[in-house]
């Protein structure tokens, strides 16, 4: 063996022992970071420290269909203003409460909910959302859900399926720390909304919310709502058709959040269902294309309403590859002269107080 050779042979020598303690302490350093990581995440007050103003951010820009950017539908909304804030969730879609905790929105720092409608993907996240802030805040009351007659007819069903989980969780752990009192949903059932006059939902401390009805038949009730809080506005559309009484509630708002399905997308899988003989997937493609707003619709609404910046959400059908939003948005900086954005989870928006800025973070 030449001098080179021995060189190499030694190299490998030294690089396999390295490797080798690496591997033997893997272990030990993966826990190291773990344990900066939740000292960290567990000391921080991330709600704290948010400037005053509305904020909004995306627990779920998604629909029923799997979207690996995008869950069930679910907005975080933050009224915050000195040490107070109000924190709302707006629909629970499915996997919402978890990425809602990833975007720095802890759970247990949910106020109430408000839901658009009853559709399944709106609020199958309800009980986890209900579980993980009980335990979380030690709430002493239940999870408020806000919504159109209907809601009780949820929230009954969510306690009733969660009822043994209740009692498991306050015998293991102590009255104390899970107080019975605090399990579950409690309804805050409203008058629906007839087109042309709001419900008020809570008006109180310069936060105003107002439930407006909106076209998604044949589901009914389905409603939108104008958050207004210390000059900031903002609006989310739940699930319609494009809808005249939206445009009139959201006049003049800073951010509007507006559900979208793009039919060009949509026919791609009514097609593939074509092919492949799925003839119930064919007839649903087709169905979903009448109670959805197609993306140039909604850019029609945002320009008639003369909103600041319109967020394409609740996206059908999923977009895997971000050339397909191009795709998404064809027409809709003809319909609408403002900024769009094509949501995906973790995009979170801030309007401060006193200012017409909108910031953009990205929270995951
Ligand atoms: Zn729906
Ligand atoms: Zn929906």
């Amino acid at each position: 063996m030449g001098r080179l050779g021995k060189w190499l042979l030694g190299l490998a020598v030294v690089v396999g022992i390295v490797v080798a303690t690496l591997a033997a302490f893997q272990g030990s350093i993966a826990v190291a970071l773990m344990r900066g990581v939740v000292e960290r995440n567990m000391a921080a007050d991330p709600i704290g420290a948010l400037e005053d103003g509305l904020h909004v951010g995306l627990c779920g820009a998604g629909a029923p269909l799997p979207d690996p950017s995008r869950g069930g539908p679910c907005a975080v909304v933050i009224a915050k203003r000195g040490d107070a804030a109000r924190v709302f969730a707006v629909d629970a879609g499915s996997a919402g409460v978890r990425t809602m905790a990833q975007m720095q929105v802890p759970p247990g720092s949910i106020d109430s909910v408000l839901l658009t409608h009853f559709h399944s993907d709106h609020i199958d996240g309800l009980g986890e959302l209900a579980m993980q802030r009980w335990v979380n805040r030690m709430a002493t009351s239940p999870l408020p859900v806000h919504g159109p007659q209907g809601v009780e007819r949820v929230v009954n069903g969510f306690n009733e399926a969660y009822a043994q989980d209740f009692v498991y969780r306050t015998e293991h752990h102590g009255a104390d720390i899970v107080p019975p009192s605090g399990a579950g949903l409690v309804s805050a059932a409203y008058e629906t909304p007839v087109d042309g006059t709001d419900t008020v939902v809570i008006d109180e401390d310069g936060l105003r919310i107002l439930a407006f009805n909106v076209d998604h038949t044949p589901v009914a009730p389905a409603v939108g709502y104008r958050i207004d809080f210390d000059g900031r506005s903002i609006v989310v559309s739940g699930d319609t058709v494009k809808s005249a009484n939206l445009i009139r509630a959201a006049q003049g708002a800073d951010l509007l959040l507006h559900e979208a399905l793009s039919p060009t997308l949509v026919d791609v899988l009514t097609q593939a269902a074509q092919a492949a003989g799925l003839s119930n997937i064919e007839r649903i493609t087709r169905d979903i294309l009448d109670y959805h707003t197609y993306p140039v619709q909604a850019a029609e609404a945002a320009q008639e309403a003369g909103v600041s910046l319109l967020v394409f959400h609740h996206i059908v059908p999923a977009l895997p590859l971000s050339a397909l939003e191009g795709v998404f948005t064809e027409g809709v900086a003809d319909a609408y002269d403002g900024p769009t954005v094509v949501a995906a989870d973790g995009d979170f928006w801030s309007l401060p107080t006193g200012s017409d800025e909108i910031s953009y973070s990205d929270r995951l």
